[in-house]
């Protein structure tokens, strides 16, 4: 962002920004606007105006900030220039809103804007200087190493895109598993490598009696030696009657699920879930390997299909979930799972009813934050 100092001043000569002139008029150059200003009609016309310069009336007025990034989010080229009661401080936001230039006060010493403008090393949030933010920086290799294990192993078959996992993050790999209708093979697969990987239970309290029974059967069966059951935290709290399932099920699937598993983050850098494309909804473009908010998730059974589930089970006399019996096909909560029939999606049992596909812990925490604000709404 540039200081302009003593002689380069110009936005006060500018007149005020009418909103009915800028309506009408062909050719603007330059206008004046205050952060009373309203964004609505200068994008509309951002096409015509080459130059904005923003007055803030007074150090602690923040909206010039809120104007500059709402028109720069809605795609205004233009100059963007600060003026008015500004001070050093302001000088990193004012890069990061958008503006091109500052016109420093009188007396203002640049030594001081200079300073403050390379005082923040790193950005935390996105904006409109496109800084690359801290977590993007810190996710940037292991995007490029998301990348070449899908080149590498796309079409590989699941156990080797286990071993994969289990040999490039030693130790730092767990098994998600629901223990649902499919569990069985995915846990097989990895127990066949190595028995004492942990393994996350998200016990909900709402799972089907059958589904505790099937997990401690398949950990026996399988000898899993680290099957972890994750509960939901603080749940009298914000669920005291239980049913928060009814009225706000993402909020519920978020105290569930998706803080309990994000409470052992740190502990794993690589997940590996029992996820195939044939699920349908968000799943048909499922990669083996993908990374969610900093962590890996692996896909081993990405392409598999229902036939070649059925005939993984039947190869190694896999016990079945008992509820498969009855038509449920994808299993979770007793409240959000419903039989479905075979000329459904096998997920069209889950959240019957609702646009709800997904229950979060394969999302980033922003589409989670969203969907729990639009239930809510
Ligand atoms: S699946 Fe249903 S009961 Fe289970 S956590 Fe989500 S909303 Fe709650």
């Amino acid at each position: 962002m540039r200081l302009l100092e003593a002689g380069e001043r110009f936005g006060a000569d500018l007149p005020e920004i009418g909103l009915d002139e800028l309506a009408g008029s062909n050719a603007i150059v330059a206008l004046r606007a205050g952060g009373e200003t309203e964004a609505a009609p200068i994008l509309a016309a951002r096409e015509r105006i080459g130059r904005l310069v923003v007055a803030f009336s007074g150090f602690k007025d923040g909206r010039g900030f809120s104007l500059a990034a709402i028109l720069r989010e809605g795609g205004f080229q233009g100059e963007l220039i600060a003026t008015g009661d500004l001070i050093p401080d302001h000088a990193p936001m004012l890069a990061r809103c958008g503006f091109d230039a500052a016109e420093l006060p009188v007396g203002a010493s640049v030594e001081d804007w200079r300073r403050a403008l390379g005082s923040f090393s790193a950005a935390y949030q996105p904006a409109a200087d496109h800084a690359a933010t801290v977590w993007a920086r810190r996710g940037a290799p292991l995007k490029a190493q998301v990348e070449a294990l899908n080149a590498e192993l796309r079409d590989a078959p699941a156990s080797e895109i286990v071993q994969a996992a289990l040999t490039r993050f030693p130790g730092r790999v767990a098994v998600l598993s629901s223990f649902g209708a499919e569990a069985a093979v995915g846990l097989h697969l990895v127990a066949e490598q190595d028995a004492s990987v942990p393994v996350l239970f998200l016990d909900t309290d709402r799972h089907f009696i059958p589904t505790l029974d099937y997990r401690d059967q398949l950990t026996e069966r399988l000898g899993l030696t680290d099957v972890r059951s994750l509960r939901p935290v603080e749940a009298e709290t914000h669920d005291p009657k239980g049913d928060l399932w009814r009225s706000n099920p993402d909020a519920c699937c978020d105290l569930r699920k998706v803080k309990p598993l994000a409470s052992v983050r740190p502990d794993f850098d690589v997940l590996i879930t029992g996820r195939k494309r044939i699920h349908g909804g968000t799943r048909l473009r499922l990669p083996p390997f993908e990374l969610v908010e900093g962590q890996i998730r692996v896909n081993p059974l990405a392409n598999w299909s229902t036939d070649e589930i059925e005939a993984y089970f039947d190869a190694n006399t896999l016990p079945r979930h008992p509820l498969t019996q009855g038509g449920y096909r994808s299993i979770g909560c007793w409240p959000c799972t419903q039989p479905s029939s075979e000329d459904e999606d096998a997920r069209a049992g889950r959240w019957k009813g609702l646009d709800k596909t997904e229950c979060g812990i394969h999302m980033p925490s922003r589409w989670v934050a969203e969907e729990i604000a639009r239930r809510a709404s």
